[in-house]
């Protein structure tokens, strides 16, 4: 077996402060609260991050090979169908992952082939048959997912938490004081940052995170019974009428200010996959700033000691493949739930469970080595193999 270069940290606490309350401060925050852990969750202004669109579709892509992100992605979206499915705010109206061109529905018929999933799970479908369950006419064929569907994310993110301390509170300050840290002077034995991009100001240099604007374009009028998507999605309407589409995507941009350009982006990408343009409501669309990681797994877990792991593994500097003798297990008390991309209704649910495995000890619903891969540490390993701090 490969000797591990990190191993998961186990950081026992009792009252927990979680900054942020979008889809990963929630989730986090319940999953914690319901294993008898004190959360106090921290946001002036919840769901008004990306998590607070009207609606978001419950999405998947894995890949032809068992990767390890694709392994991630494929997890989370078991664990979070079988919760979302207890939820009032989601609508298990299938979602229809179709072809962008001849070369991808040759790799999404691979996938099928390789997922080998039973007709409950997963079928195939050609144009014909997605038209038919989506009752418009949809151009291309693809990978139908029958338990998926779309979330009204922003009223699933401002539901009631069970146990959880909703602290009106921006937090301005985190010190680390021995085994506890102080957010705004006050004291907790954690402190789990899920505040997306906006967590920049609290990290270590070797975690960088991506601003990545999108614009997302509403409509009322004809729309699909089961979510569907190619490069753009459309979802169904909405109990008022009103459906989503989109999504514009600008990397390297944090600024969510409403552009027109952004909706006729979004009005022309509906052409690959209903045949036409939608043309959105005018001032309905929605802005927001999605925060993405560098290999597009988010970033998951306690942070490394830096000092004592940029002294523990500088050989790293001169020789990549080099493994230290022990693994490194030295961590501080300040955890990030971040990254979640434009899947964030996918992850956040495995995401917190892999907090309270770090936390609690119980086990995670994926397999033994998907913590790992997500773990923040990865970072920090490969900025010092390239030298880069
Ligand atoms: C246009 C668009 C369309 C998308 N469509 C989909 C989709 O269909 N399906 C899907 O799965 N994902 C989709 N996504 C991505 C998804 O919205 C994100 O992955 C998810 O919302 C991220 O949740 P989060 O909790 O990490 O961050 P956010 O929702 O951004 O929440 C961060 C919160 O932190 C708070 N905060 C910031 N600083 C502080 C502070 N100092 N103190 C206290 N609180 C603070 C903010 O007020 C905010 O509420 C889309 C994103 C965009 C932009």
């Amino acid at each position: 077996m490969v000797k591990p270069v990190f191993e998961a940290p186990r950081l026992l606490a009792n009252k927990v402060a979680i900054v942020g309350a979008g889809l990963a401060g929630t989730a986090t925050a319940q999953v914690l609260s319901t294993a008898g852990i004190e959360c106090h969750l921290f946001d002036p202004e919840p769901a008004s991050g990306a998590s607070g669109n009207a609606q978001g579709m419950l999405y998947v892509a894995p890949q032809i090979d068992p990767t390890p992100a694709s392994r991630f992605w494929l997890q989370a979206f078991d664990l979070a169908c079988e919760q979302y499915s207890k939820r009032p705010e989601f609508h298990a109206s299938g979602l229809l992952c179709l072809a962008e061109d001849d070369a991808h529905e040759t790799r999404l018929r691979r996938i099928y082939e390789r997922l080998a999933r039973s007709a409950s799970d997963l079928a195939w479908v050609n144009a014909d048959e997605a038209s038919s369950i989506a009752q418009i006419p949809l151009l291309r064929s693809g990978l139908y997912w029958p338990k998926s569907g779309w979330m009204a994310v922003r009223n699933f993110v401002l539901r009631e938490l069970e146990g959880v301390i909703r602290r009106a509170e921006r937090v301005e300050q985190i010190v680390e004081v021995g085994e506890q840290v102080k957010v705004n002077q006050e004291t907790f034995d954690l402190v789990i940052l899920s505040n997306a991009y906006s967590a920049q100001a609290f990290l270590p240099v070797y975690l960088s995170p991506k601003p990545v604007r999108g614009q997302i374009s509403r409509i009322k009028g004809p729309s699909p019974k089961a979510a569907a998507c190619a490069e753009g999605y459309l979802t169904p309407a909405d109990s008022e009428g009103w459906a989503s589409f989109g999504a514009s995507f600008v990397p390297n941009d944090a600024d969510s200010d409403l552009r027109a350009e952004d909706d006729r982006f979004n009005q022309t990408l509906m052409t690959q996959l209903i045949g036409h343009e939608l043309c959105g409501q005018a001032g309905l669309s929605r802005a927001s700033i999605r925060c993405a990681s560098p290999d597009y797994l988010p970033m998951v877990g306690a942070l490394p000691n830096a000092e004592i792991w940029m002294d523990g593994l500088s050989k790293l500097r001169t020789d990549a493949k080099w493994k230290p003798a022990r693994a490194m297990c030295a961590y501080r008390r300040v955890m990030v739930n971040i990254g979640h991309g434009s899947r964030g209704l996918t992850s956040t649910p495995l995401a917190a469970r892999i907090l309270l495995q770090q936390i609690t000890g119980q086990p995670v619903p994926a397999d033994d080595d998907i913590p790992s891969h997500v773990n923040p540490a990865r970072f920090l390993v490969r900025a010092l193999k390239r030298n880069q701090i």
